[in-house]
């Protein structure tokens, strides 16, 4: 698949997607392809300032079943700043309260002309499911702790911007492996670039069987951190844990956040990531949070601008000829 002639307008033939479940189904080719045209967008918006119309007519509905700022505001700029039409869905207040299937729901909602959903829900797999009942293009936004496919791009997406390859880098995942689905999509999406990656954190939220993935598993992140490119910083996800795994946040904060003091022992070019939100002083203190080699702002800037490609990318090949 050749990436480099892309025009606004022509989906590349080889983008043959209408959805976009996971990092885990898709190649290193389709990566680098988003992350190309996620580029292009940027360039072509004046930083994903700009509007264009390459979406004009298009209907993109937002249907989050989680909390959630930066993904919900990012999927609805991304659709508006290429002209879509957007919708903005809330469970509460919703005929789900008055016991309409979740797929009635959803179908009703495809039935006003919706091209696109974007789903985020607690339950893994949702939105595999309604891939299954809809026709229209189904972009996962977070299912549970399983994937958030964009938050792997946009992650991935900031390094390479930093760092120009992916390929021979060291990047450390630090915290609630268990339970994040951030960490999930970056392992999937920086082992098929050919990073070497790191789960670090707890026993307790942490397990060997990450080894069967090909990723290295740590838990004293001092001694791997002299070797780490890039970290990022995962927030421990209380709401998803039936028993606290650590004893205190402090004694977790003591051996896992990311302070000056382990400043001093990384490379100098290491780079600071987090997907956000972040817990200031239990993953990471404000110093390090805010400090040079954070790019956590650089993360959301880039969110707009994969998830630009995505829309573009999944609607292109829905519709290819219509344009
Ligand atoms: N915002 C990310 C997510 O929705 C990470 C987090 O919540 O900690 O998974």
């Amino acid at each position: 698949m050749t990436t480099e002639l892309i025009e606004i307008g022509t989906v590349p033939e080889a983008w043959t997607r209408t959805d976009l479940l996971d990092l885990e189904s898709l190649t290193a080719e389709e990566i680098t392809l988003i992350l190309d045209t996620a580029e292009m967008f940027r360039e072509a918006t004046d930083g994903c300032t700009r509007r264009l119309s390459v979406l004009s007519g298009r209907t993109v509905a937002n249907l989050f079943f989680e909390n959630s700022t930066r993904t919900r505001t990012s999927f609805a700029l991304a659709a508006r700043r290429l002209g879509a039409d957007t919708v903005d869905f809330s469970s509460s207040g919703s005929s789900l309260s008055k016991g309409e299937t979740f797929i009635d729901t959803a179908k009703n909602i495809e039935a006003m002309g919706v091209d696109a959903v974007v789903v985020r829900h607690r339950t893994p797999g949702t939105p595999y499911l309604l891939a299954q009942n809809l026709q229209c293009s189904v972009l996962n936004a977070g299912d549970g702790p399983h994937e958030h496919p964009t938050q792997g791009l946009l992650d991935i997406l900031t390094i390479r911007q930093q760092r120009k390859e992916i390929a021979g880098l060291t990047v450390a995942l630090v915290g609630d492996i268990a339970h994040s689905r951030t960490a999930r999509s970056n392992i999937w999406g920086l082992k098929k670039l050919g990073a070497h990656v790191i789960v670090c954190g707890p026993s307790t939220l942490v397990s060997r069987a990450w080894e069967e993935l090909g990723v290295e598993v740590a838990y004293n992140l001092d001694e791997i951190l002299p070797r780490c490119d890039v970290l990022n910083l995962l927030r421990i996800q209380f709401e998803r844990q039936a028993m606290r795994p650590f004893p205190s946040v402090r004694e977790y904060a003591h051996l896992y956040a990311m302070n000056g003091q382990r400043m001093a022992k990384a490379k100098d070019s290491i780079l600071i990531m987090a997907p956000g939100p972040i817990n200031r002083g239990v993953e990471v203190t404000p110093e390090v949070a805010d400090g040079p080699h954070s790019v956590i702002l650089h993360q959301v800037s880039n969110g707009l601008a994969v998830r630009m490609a995505v829309l573009w990318l999944l609607l292109g090949a829905a519709h290819r000829g219509e344009y």
